[in-house]
């Protein structure tokens, strides 16, 4: 027998909305100095704060939903496989803390490649974030570290909140209510 899963539990359409932090993943969520394209889990390091941040942000009732954009696969620098193993090293590491990301979303393209509709600045994977979970944008932010990021939490109709580049999030909690 097949497990229910989340999208064919029915939902009442007249029940409260969810509120989420969308965040951005390099630069954010984790260190992009050393390495633009992560191809191997062993270089993935956190920012300062990061741990702290989400499980605060988890506990204040937002849920957790990554948006990346990883045009590497499309040039040619990176692949599907490196990213999505990469994304179940960050899972795994957040899991044991207790954090649960909700979601990744990542945009495989480049304009160099070939034109998408969901490669930052569209808002195209923060609506589906948006439409899955029931989330009301209005009461949602989207922590992110360039304008592209600026520019499609602007069209998504969440709040966009920027950081300083692998800074540390924890200065992002004075910003979200
Ligand atoms: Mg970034
Ligand atoms: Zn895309």
């Amino acid at each position: 027998m097949k497990d229910i899963t989340i999208e064919e539990k029915p939902h009442r359409p007249d029940g409260p909305k969810n509120r989420a932090v969308f965040l951005d993943r390099d630069g954010v969520i984790t260190d992009n100095s050393e390495h633009y394209y992560l191809t191997r889990p062993e270089d993935l390091a956190l920012n300062p704060g990061v741990i702290e941040t989400l499980k605060e942000l988890q506990e204040r009732g937002y849920l957790l939903i990554m948006i990346t954009n990883q045009g590497g696969i499309a040039t040619g620098s990176n692949t599907v496989e490196n990213v999505e193993e990469v994304h179940r090293h960050l899972l795994g590491l957040l899991r044991r803390e207790g954090i649960t990301l909700e979601e990744i979303y990542y945009c495989p393209h480049h304009q160099d490649v070939e034109a998408c509709l969901c490669r930052k600045p569209f808002p195209l994977m923060l609506e589906k974030g948006l439409a899955r979970f029931r989330i009301d944008a209005e009461r949602s932010y989207f922590i992110g570290d360039s304008d592209r990021d600026m520019e499609a939490g602007e069209s998504a109709g969440v709040q966009p909140v920027r950081v300083d580049a692998n800074g540390d999030l924890r200065n992002v909690l004075q910003r979200i209510p």
